[in-house]
C-alpha cells in the first residue's frame, strides 16, 4: 500500500493548483457581449472555464476584483524593449555597450507587462540580438516581462533607415554588419538572424522618420530584394514584418507576402484594397505622430521628416477604419515611453475608432497576426492565462486603461493592486 499512496501523493502534487478571477465584468476580446459579472477559473498556465459565477473548490484561490473589469492580456505588436527611454538610438551606438541595453531591457521588459501587455513583438535591438537574450530570460522566468518574439538584427541596406554608420563614417558599430544590398546578401542576412535566435524578419522596407538617409515616403528595396527576404523566411517557415511609411513600399511589401505592414503611414485606396484582399495586416503606430516631433533627443532634421508624414498617417489610420480594414496594435516603444501602451489605444479612440474595437485590435487580431489564435487575445478555456484588469469600464472611458491594476500572466500575477 506505500506504493499506492506514494502514487496518490505524486498525482496530487503534480495537479495544477487553481485560481478563481472574479471581476463586476469580461471584455473578453471577442467583440461581443460584455459578460457581468464574470469568474475566470485557471488551472496552471491555462484558463479552463469563463461563467458569470463559478464556485471555488477547496483549496483554490480566490482573486475578487471588486468593481473592476476583467480583459485579455495586451499584444504589443512593436517595441524595442532594450532601447531605453530618452537617449536616440545614435547615442546609444558610442556610449552605451549591449551589456547596458540588457539591463535596460529586463527594466523595460517589467514596466511593459506592469501597464498589462503580455505578449510583443519586438522589433530590433540596437544592439543586434540583445532581445534574443532578453526574451530567453524572461522566459525562464529569471526576469519578468512578456512572452516576446525578437527580430535579432533588422534587414536594411546602405543608406537606408538602420545603416548607423550615417553620423560617422569611421565609426564602426556591429548593426551596420546585417546591412544587405542585393538578394544574395538579403538571403545571408536573413539565415543569419534566425541561426543567431530571431524569431522573425524586419525589413525596412522604406527610410524611418528616426534616421538619416533615404526619407521615409520612399521605398529602400527593390520589389526583388524584399521578395528574397520573404522567400528566405518562407523557408524557414517564418514570417516577415514591413516597416513602411511610403505608399510604393507599402504595396511592394503586401505583394511579396510580408505579414505585417508597419507604421503603414502612406496608405492610398489601393493599398487599402491590397490589404483588405490579402494576408498582410496593416499596424499602424499612431501615437508616435504625437511624440517624435516634441522629443528633446530627437533632432530638428527628423523632426521635420515627422512632421511631412503625421497628417498623412492619421488620415490613413481613419480611411483604414471607414474601409472596415482589419488593424493590429503597436506602440514603437521608447519612440513613446516604455509602459505607456495604453495611450497608443486612447488616441486611437480619440480618432474615432469605437473602444470596443481598439480593444479587440490589441488582443484577439494581434494574437491572430502572430498565428497564435488558439493560445492568447481572448478569455476563453483552452487559452493561456493572461488577463489584466482595470478599475472601471474601459467601453465607458478608454482611459481606464491607462490604470490597470491587475496583470497574470500564464497563471502568476505579476501586479494586483484591485483584489480585496
Ligand atoms: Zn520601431
Amino acid at each position: 500500500m506505500i506504493g499506492l499512496s506514494y502514487i496518490a501523493l505524486a498525482v496530487a502534487t503534480a495537479a495544477p493548483s487553481v485560481t478563481i478571477v472574479r471581476a463586476a465584468r469580461l471584455v473578453d476580446g471577442r467583440g461581443g457581449a460584455v459578460m457581468a459579472p464574470a469568474a475566470v477559473r485557471v488551472e496552471g498556465e491555462r484558463i479552463t472555464a469563463v461563467a458569470e459565477r463559478l464556485d471555488a473548490p477547496a483549496g483554490a484561490k480566490l482573486v475578487d476584483l471588486g468593481a473592476a473589469t476583467l480583459l485579455p492580456g495586451f499584444i504589443d505588436l512593436h517595441t524595442h524593449l532594450t532601447d531605453r527611454d530618452g537617449m536616440h538610438w545614435e547615442e546609444a551606438l558610442v556610449k552605451t555597450t549591449p551589456g547596458e541595453a540588457a539591463i535596460w531591457g529586463t527594466h523595460n521588459a517589467k514596466l511593459t507587462l506592469e501597464s498589462g501587455v503580455t505578449s510583443c513583438r519586438d522589433m530590433g535591438p540596437t544592439w543586434p540580438y540583445v532581445d534574443v537574450d532578453l526574451r530567453n530570460a524572461i522566459a525562464k522566468g529569471v526576469v519578468p516581462g512578456p512572452r516576446m518574439l525578437v527580430a535579432g538584427s533588422y534587414v536594411s541596406s546602405t543608406g537606408g533607415a538602420g545603416d548607423a554608420r550615417q553620423f560617422s563614417i569611421f565609426v564602426d558599430v556591429p548593426i551596420v554588419r546585417n546591412l544587405a544590398d542585393g538578394p544574395d546578401e538579403i538571403v545571408k542576412a536573413v539565415r543569419t538572424n534566425f541561426k543567431n535566435g530571431a524569431d522573425f524578419i524586419k525589413i525596412l522596407v522604406t527610410g524611418a522618420v528616426t534616421s538619416k538617409g533615404i526619407g521615409p515616403e520612399q521605398q529602400q528595396y527593390s520589389d526583388q530584394e524584399i521578395q528574397a527576404a520573404v522567400g528566405e523566411a518562407k523557408r524557414w517557415g517564418r514570417e516577415v514584418a514591413a516597416h513602411a511609411h511610403g505608399t510604393a513600399g507599402i504595396k511592394a511589401a503586401i505583394r511579396a507576402g510580408v505579414r505585417t505592414i508597419d507604421h503603414g503611414s502612406l496608405l492610398d485606396a489601393e493599398a487599402i484594397q491590397m490589404l483588405k484582399a490579402g494576408r498582410a495586416y496593416y499596424v499602424p503606430t499612431m501615437y508616435v505622430t504625437q511624440t517624435v516631433v516634441s522629443s528633446p533627443i530627437v533632432p530638428e532634421a527628423e523632426k521635420e521628416r515627422s512632421r511631412r508624414i503625421d497628417d498623412m498617417a492619421i488620415e490613413s489610420f481613419k480611411q483604414a477604419l471607414r474601409a472596415g480594414l482589419r488593424i493590429g496594435l503597436a506602440t514603437d516603444a521608447p519612440v513613446m515611453p516604455h509602459g505607456q501602451y495604453a495611450r497608443e489605444l486612447s488616441f486611437r479612440v480619440s480618432l474615432g475608432e469605437s473602444p470596443m474595437a481598439a480593444i479587440v485590435s490589441a488582443t484577439r487580431v494581434n494574437a491572430e497576426i502572430l498565428g497564435w489564435s488558439d493560445r492568447a487575445g481572448t478569455v476563453e478555456a483552452g487559452k493561456w492565462a493572461d488577463l489584466v484588469a482595470v478599475p472601471a469600464d474601459p467601453l465607458v472611458d478608454i482611459k481606464t486603461l491607462e490604470a490597470v491594476g491587475f496583470v497574470m500572466k500564464g497563471g502568476v500575477v505579476y501586479r494586483d493592486q484591485l483584489s480585496r
